[in-house]
């Protein structure tokens, strides 16, 4: 195990009829409240009218920036520098999902730099300084409601980044599952594959002597694994999606991957086709995922085939690692595939024309992942043999 420091600052506030917590958790920050929310379904679903409620009990100020994209914008982020700016806002209050979430991120710190808050997702600047922020969680996925990563795509660049700072974890959180009722079954699923795909990003890495944090990971795809096909078939049963959001949060707030690094490289492959096609992340995901697994399956073996025997049912009896491992991922793909993911590029209608521009967009900083480092061939034979 690596030497390791942790320090999670955000505050989780979990279950039935939480929100009333914001009567508490908002005046601690001042009166002036931005809320930030995205295409209207805290409108179609009433959580909208909730909030603003509860704010204007509290005699809050409330200011508004809707409109956050899936895939969130710079351009709507500037939008929301701006207002803090101008109106000397004191809070931020999200209530979304990731997009939200991360667009929330970039415009609290933001408004505390001089210059344009696309300097701040490329490292041109680094956040020093934010504006305090809280969530009010609509979907399970990212994990953005308990960590300090944000990502953020310039459509007129074709770039999208992740970029983050100790000082842009929310203060709190709210997660409701009632909340993620209404999430579409589309959106579901991809909030499945992603949260499964961080825990697969962290669970591939190099370092030894990680069994704890091996079962930790492998119990949380286990569960998610077990309890997907039973809220797709349920979308608002409270148990199903409590378990859920609660997976998606843990997936990626920093606990299942302390004393190692994990590779992090189908993200950084995703966000450079999402940053071309604008394809919603989790679908990216769930084509990219496997291909990066057989074009690194030979890096270490043994790391495939233990979880291929452990989470995806595989007998490795008799079998070499690295076919007990290709078995695995065979059945992770056909897992994913069950639960209604994409299986292929083309299912976005993506094709070959524009394979260079997203290889150069996943290579604008060289050589990377943990496990394996990844270099514009291996981004191409990976595109290639997705689509
Ligand atoms: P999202 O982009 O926030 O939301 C997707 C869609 O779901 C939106 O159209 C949204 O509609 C809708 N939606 C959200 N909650 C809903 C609800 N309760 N009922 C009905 N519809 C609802 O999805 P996401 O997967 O959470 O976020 C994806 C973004 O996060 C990507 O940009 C991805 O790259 C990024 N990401 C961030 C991290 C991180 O750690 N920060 C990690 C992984 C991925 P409305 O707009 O109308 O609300
Ligand atoms: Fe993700």
């Amino acid at each position: 195990m690596d030497n390791f420091i942790f320090q999670n600052p955000t505050k989780l506030i979990f279950g039935k009829d939480q929100l009333q917590q914001l009567k508490v958790e908002v005046p601690r920050y001042g009166k002036k409240v931005l809320l930030v929310y995205g295409g209207g379904s805290i409108k179609r679903t009433g959580l909208y009218d909730k909030v603003v409620t509860i704010l204007n009990e509290i005699g809050a100020e409330v200011f508004e920036l809707p409109g956050v994209e899936p895939n969130p914008r710079i351009t709507t982020a500037r939008k929301g520098v701006e207002i803090c700016k101008t109106e000397g806002i004191d809070f931020i209050l999200a209530v979304g999902g990731g997009s939200v979430i991360d667009c929330s991120k970039l415009i609290a710190a933001g408004a505390k730099y001089d210059g344009d808050a696309w300097d701040i997702v490329i490292k041109k600047a680094f956040a020093k300084e934010a504006l305090p922020f809280g969530t009010v969680l609509t979907l399970a996925a990212t994990g953005s409601e308990m960590n300090a990563g944000s990502v953020i795509t310039n459509w007129e660049t074709n770039e999208k980044y992740g970029w983050g700072s100790a000082v842009t974890f929310p203060k709190f959180s709210i997660l409701d599952p009632v909340h993620t009722y209404s999430v579409p079954k589309n959106q579901t699923i991809y909030g499945i594959v992603d949260m499964m795909s961080h825990v697969l990003e962290h669970y591939f890495h190099l370092t030894e002597e990680t069994d704890f944090q091996d079962r930790m990971c492998e119990s949380l795809l286990i569960t998610v694994m077990e309890t997907a096909p039973k809220l797709l078939e349920d979308l608002e049963n409270y148990d199903h999606r409590a378990t859920i959001l609660y997976c998606g949060t843990m997936a990626l707030n920093g606990i299942l991957n302390m004393g190692y690094r994990g590779d992090w490289a189908t993200h950084n492959l995703e966000h450079a086709v999402s940053a071309v096609y604008d394809i919603p992340h989790g679908g990216g995901l769930a084509i990219l995922f496997p291909h990066w697994m057989e074009h690194n399956l030979k890096v270490k073996p043994e790391r495939f085939k233990q979880l291929a025997e452990r989470v995806l049912g595989v007998n490795s009896e008799g079998k070499s690692a690295e076919e007990a491992g290709l078995e695995g991922i065979r059945k992770l793909r056909e897992y994913w595939n069950s639960i209604g993911a994409p299986a292929r590029l083309a299912d976005y209608d993506i094709d070959e024309s524009k394979l260079d521009l997203m290889a150069d967009r996943a290579m604008a900083n060289g050589e990377f992942g943990n496990f394996t480092k990844l270099n514009r061939e291996d981004c191409l034979a990976i595109y290639r043999a997705a689509l």
